[in-house]
């Protein structure tokens, strides 16, 4: 019997893996943000999923994505749940959408709240999780990052 108590505890609720969402979590471990493409009709979409959501098409390839992309649309949670939702503070929840014409949910740090606006150019950063994975974040574009 052990009474010791965990040293370690996660930041954030960590999200579960949804089915067919497996290799877009994997390709986190390595801090590589990948997007699933439709070999039907040759077009990427998010969420992950075994069936493409535009045409059906089961057959779906893995392909990196650019990591970089514009705010979209956003939301300042001021009063926010427990700590294990949020890490206490006020926080962006953001719809990113990237290069390739995706919309990603996701935390915009690295800039202060009354600075985000809708069209800012933002890039993806990684928070590790417990478990190996990372979630990807977004974070003001620099001009040094943005060619
Ligand atoms: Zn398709």
């Amino acid at each position: 019997m052990s009474t010791k108590v965990p040293t370690e505890t996660p930041l954030r609720m960590e999200p579960p893996i949804s089915p067919g969402a497996e290799p877009f979590w994997e390709a986190t471990r390595e801090c590589r943000l990948v997007l699933p493409w439709c070999l039907a009709c040759e077009r990427p979409f998010f969420y992950p999923r075994e069936v493409c959501p535009l045409c059906l098409g089961t057959a779906i390839a893995w392909r990196p994505a650019t990591g970089t992309g514009v705010v979209y649309s956003f939301t300042i949670e001021n009063r926010p749940p427990p700590a294990a939702f949020s890490m206490g503070k006020p926080y962006v929840v953001a719809l990113v959408e990237l290069d390739e014409g995706v919309r990603l949910m996701g935390n915009i740090v690295g800039c202060p709240l009354e600075k985000t606006e809708v069209g800012m150019p933002v890039s993806v950063t990684w928070e590790a999780l417990s478990d190996g994975r990372h979630l990807p974040l977004f974070e003001p574009r620099r001009e040094e990052n943005a060619l």
